[in-house]
């Protein structure tokens, strides 16, 4: 493991020098956990690791979590600075940016640290400059080496299991509300060997899938009621997501049998472009240029992909005007949909990793509609 996170944190070494960058400064996020093999939610307590662009990392961590820390990060070499509730943070903090001469440097601070943290940080490194960790971290998050490309893989398969089942309900979904349904994924994704899932499950039946991001409700599903199901779970920290939107029993009306294979035919089209040297925007059009031709450009409202990592949404966007080449190695999902309000909704989505002459779709289940 030690290689693996060394190989890691000397790759963010060299970007930080190119950059001109001083240090890194990461709390409790998947940013910690890539480099570090750490991860717990963050809290109201200054959890701060500092790696510089040389020499070895520090960090400032609440006493209560310190072993819980050095067990986790054993194999690297890391300086920590702990402080404990009745003391508080400001003299492990102060010593920490002291040690690094960080007082008037230019730090990259990940992206979702709480205010409260950046406003401290900018308290006593008073003179110091401020970007975004992203700014080096997500071009090398991007690539996706063997490890983490098969932990993508196997969430690929939990998810595709527990479709398989969701699916062969059939007629015994109709009569269920959406939320008891939601609940039957989540307890089928675990029994794939998932762990709890990546994101809120959505189940969105009838006129709710035309929202894309609504969870779920207590609306009773219906016969003929399309029901867009996007759901995924973690194994080994990584996670899947996948969409296919489905009639499990009776007739749905014509008009989205029609979308939904519009929607399949761009969701493949947009699969056959994924190859290494074609951009993300190319990628995304060919989704999109299908859809319109359809005649439902309009009410596809969002953009065809995204990265998927330690984190469901990273990069690269699958997005209209991207010059983002894609290269091996890279995970990201295609997933076109189609939303007409106060009707119905309509998305697919796999999950592909970028191959040496094309692409591996991670999720290899059904795409139709009927159950
Ligand atoms: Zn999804
Ligand atoms: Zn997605």
């Amino acid at each position: 493991m030690h290689d693996q996170f060394g190989t890691r944190q000397q790759a963010v070494q060299t970007r930080l020098q190119q950059v001109g960058a001083d240090a890194l400064i990461l709390f409790p996020s998947r940013n910690l956990q890539y480099l570090t093999g750490f991860y717990e939610t963050p809290s109201e307590r200054h959890f701060l690791y500092i790696l510089p662009a040389v020499g070895e990392s520090h960090a400032v961590v609440p006493a209560l979590a310190v072993e819980q820390f050095t067990t986790t990060v054993a194999n690297i070499e890391i300086d920590i600075h702990s402080w404990d509730d009745a003391t508080g943070p400001d003299a492990a903090l102060s010593q920490a940016v002291t040690a690094l001469s960080l007082a008037d440097g230019h730090l990259l601070v990940d992206d979702s640290l709480w205010a409260r943290f950046t406003h401290h940080l900018r308290e006593i490194a008073h003179e110091a400059t401020f970007g975004l960790a992203s700014e080096v971290l997500s071009d090398i998050r991007m690539r996706k080496d063997a490890a983490e490309r098969d932990a993508l893989r196997r969430a690929g398969a939990a998810a595709d299991q527990a479709l398989e089942t969701i699916r062969s309900l059939g007629s015994d979904a109709i009569g269920l509300t959406e939320t008891e349904l939601a609940h039957t994924i989540e307890t089928e994704l675990t029994a794939a060997g998932g762990s709890g899932v990546s994101f809120e499950t959505i189940v969105g039946s009838g006129p709710n899938g035309a929202m894309p991001h609504r969870s779920h409700s207590d609306r009773v599903i219906q016969p003929g009621d399309p029901v867009v199901l996007d759901f995924g779970t973690r194994v080994d920290g990584y996670p899947s997501d996948q969409t296919r939107t489905v009639v499990f029993a009776g007739e749905p009306t014509a008009e989205f049998k029609t979308v939904h294979k519009l929607v399949k035919q761009a969701q493949q089209a947009a699969v056959a472009a994924v190859s290494p040297g074609m951009t993300a925007g190319e990628v995304d059009a060919a989704a999109r240029d299908r859809i319109e031709a359809g005649g439902y450009g309009e009410q596809f409202i969002h953009r065809t992909g995204h990265g998927v990592g330690l984190e469901v949404h990273e990069a690269p966007d699958i997005v209209s005007g991207s010059d983002t080449v894609l290269e091996p190695g890279m995970v990201f999902s295609i997933e076109p949909g189609v939303y007409l309000k106060g009707q119905f909704g309509v998305r697919i989505e796999d999950l592909v990793v970028v191959t040496e002459d094309g692409c591996e779709r991670l999720n290899t289940t059904d795409r139709g509609w009927d159950c």
